[in-house]
């Protein structure tokens, strides 16, 4: 066993009662196999199916086996964020209850945890049994995400990952309603490394993520960390401002020699106006975008490392 050392994992749960008598001796296995002391975090979030019963049911035998039960369904993101915050590792594991990520994975991760990386990440190199709408959704939806975040979030990732104590203790300061994990984390920077596997069909059950939780988790992921939906009439505008002024000229140019006919003018009025609108609209969504960053109270720096230096963070001093 390693000194001192602690290790949790967390499992949100969905209406996982055929899954879960898979899962557990898999992840204990796993678990047990790394050498750390560890616990293992199950949250329910808002089943009402056979699931408490199953985790009350291990708790019992399992002291190791700590078990949260939401009042209703909040969310996987938010399933996730209670088990962080009851977390007492020193890194953390999170993982799916349906066994797509394998946690024989886990003692790796845990070794390249020990090597000095912060975040170690389950990169997706192959995803099994999922539906070519759902596997051409991702791809497409990850690429987009990427190229509007200003923070690139890593390709076909998902939120199986562990995590040191010093991120899981940024996230802890991150309160944020609106929570999309991976690009939290890829905004918070540290030293981040892949481990690449292979995503497996679902032990047991249908996935809990229906299309409108999709759809919802997928704006959360745009709306949450980009602020350029926003801005982008301001580009429009500034495109139409520029070629109504371009019109009005070449209309000038037409009236003074060949003559122009009197609605280009008005074309172009109605043009230009247009313009100015998407321009003024730009400009409210600067702003509102401003106020979002801010709502979101997060803290203004991360300091990864100290030297020769007291460091207190914003909140200690
Ligand atoms: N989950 C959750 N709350 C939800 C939906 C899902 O806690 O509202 C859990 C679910 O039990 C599983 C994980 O989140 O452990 C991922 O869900 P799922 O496997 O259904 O999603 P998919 O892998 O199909 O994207
Ligand atoms: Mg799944």
């Amino acid at each position: 066993m390693q000194a001192n050392k602690r290790l949790s994992l967390i499992v949100p749960v969905y209406y996982e009662e055929e899954v879960l008598p898979l899962a557990y001796p898999r992840m204990k296995a796993a678990m047990e196999k790394t050498g750390y002391d560890f616990e293992i975090i199950f949250v329910n979030d808002g089943s009402r199916d056979g699931t408490m019963k199953i985790l009350r049911g291990i708790a019992k035998a399992d002291r190791r086996v700590k078990v949260l039960s939401f009042s209703r369904n909040f969310g996987h993101q938010l399933a996730v964020t209670a088990g962080m915050d009851q977390a007492a590792g020193d890194a953390l594991i999170i993982i799916d209850a349906d066994l797509q990520d394998p946690p024989e994975l886990i003692p790796d991760m845990v070794k390249l945890w020990e090597q000095g990386a912060d975040i170690v990440y389950g990169k997706r190199k192959k995803r099994e049994g999922e539906t070519f709408f759902k596997k051409f959704t991702a791809a497409c939806y990850y690429r987009l995400l990427t190229s509007m975040s200003a923070y690139p979030i890593p390709l076909d990732t998902g939120d199986f990952r562990l995590i040191g104590r010093n991120v899981a203790d940024v996230f802890l300061r991150m309160r944020e309603h609106g929570r999309f994990l991976r690009g939290m984390s890829a905004w918070m920077g540290f030293e981040s490394v892949p481990i690449e596997y292979i995503r497996h069909e679902r032990a047991a059950g249908k996935t809990k993520y229906t299309l409108k939780k999709m759809l919802k988790f997928a704006l959360d992921g745009i709306t949450g960390f980009s602020t350029k939906p926003l801005t982008l009439p301001l580009a429009f505008g500034g495109v139409v401002t520029g070629l109504s002024l371009l019109g009005f000229l070449a209309v000038l140019i037409c009236a003074c020699t060949v003559g122009a006919a009197a609605w280009l003018w008005g074309l172009c009025g109605v043009c230009l106006l247009q313009g100015v609108v998407l321009l003024c609209l730009g400009v409210h969504g600067a702003y509102l975008g401003r106020i979002f960053e801010e709502s979101k109270g997060r803290p203004l720096y991360i300091v990864a490392e100290a030297l020769n230096t007291d460091f207190a963070s914003e909140e200690e001093k």
